[in-house]
């Protein structure tokens, strides 16, 4: 058995000295902020104790890795029904492309690429106001987290709001052909706060394991999602969650991940662990370029792999 806690410190001391970090994303402005040193790893084992190593207490924007739990909320309101409007399949191209949403006639692939993500929030706005929305997402967060304490950055959502051109056109372009019901502008709303909401890498990885653990938060005993819909989740987390970098990232990790253009990356082994990585500094496809490293070094001293021991 691999001693967590030293795996942990030895994965962050060996990559802390990389010199290429990637480059911190800064078509968000209030991102390009961050400091690209930053590098915090955390590992909750089913028991829901974390080891951890870096900066694993200092909250970050945890972007779109918001959109397993934004799609884990969707499903327990519309269940099998969203599946009208978004596909599942891996998209092969960037996470705010528009170039499959015409031949598509405005069904995104997936809910991780933002055109997917843009519909599962107008899905959860349906029939509430915009604040109500917002409020129901960082609420379940919070109970996956089991803590109170997360909190969205306004100044991050602000700052997408003010630069989200692209969003922007994702949403007027989707709603075009029906697929978005509420207003852009509200819809857009309820997308940038969940993406704003800011965590760290202990409360990530405690927020990820009703998913490492079969639907069923392991520390209260409470039933999140079914565990036909964890499995499910976690599978469009391996196919779909690193955009057109998934293919890779199964290849050199081996076990489901999501991440933010924050540099976060959320990673979930099932019946083993529920871990959290952080590094700003992003590789070409916008996945965290240190993060995907440490926890390719994670797969290989654990063993860990959703493809056989
Ligand atoms: N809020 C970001 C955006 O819409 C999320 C993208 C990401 O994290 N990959 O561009």
């Amino acid at each position: 058995m691999v001693d967590l806690q030293v795996l942990a410190r030895d994965v962050h001391a060996e990559l802390n000295g990389e010199a290429d970090r990637g480059k911190v994303a800064d078509y968000i402005p209030e991102l390009a902020k961050v400091s690209l040193n930053k590098f915090g790893i955390a590992i909750a084992n089913l028991d829901g104790v974390c080891f951890t190593a870096g900066d694993a207490d200092e909250a970050f924007s945890i972007q779109s890795i918001s959109k397993v739990f934004a799609l884990a909320l969707a499903l327990g309101k519309v269940g099998d029904a969203l599946w009208r409007r978004v596909g599942r399949e891996p998209s092969g191209s960037a996470f705010n492309s528009i170039i499959q949403l015409e031949h598509e006639k405005g069904i995104p692939r997936n809910p991780f690429i933002n055109a997917g993500a843009i519909v599962v929030s107008d899905i959860i706005l349906a029939g509430h106001r915009p604040r109500e929305a917002i409020g129901e997402i960082l609420r379940f967060v919070r109970v996956a987290a089991n803590d109170e304490t997360v909190s969205i950055d306004p100044a991050v959502a602000r700052s997408e709001q003010e630069h989200g051109f692209r969003n922007a056109a994702l949403a007027n372009y989707m709603r075009a052909f029906g697929n978005i019901r509420n207003s852009v502008e509200l819809t857009l709303g309820v997308y940038f706060h969940q993406c704003a909401i800011e965590m760290n890498c202990v409360q990530l990885a405690q927020a990820g394991l009703f998913l490492a653990n079969g639907g069923c938060d392991p520390r209260s005993g409470i039933s999140v999602v079914s565990r036909e819909r964890a499995r499910r989740i976690s599978a469009l987390m391996l196919t779909c969650g690193h955009y057109d970098g998934s293919g890779d990232f199964a290849f050199k990790v081996g076990f489901p991940g999501k991440s933010g253009v924050g540099g976060g990356i959320l990673a979930v082994v099932p019946g083993k662990a529920s871990i959290a990585v952080w590094s700003p500094g992003l590789n070409a496809q916008g996945n965290s370029l240190l993060g995907t490293k440490a926890l390719e070094r994670i797969a290989q001293r654990t063993g860990w792999s959703v493809f056989g021991t």
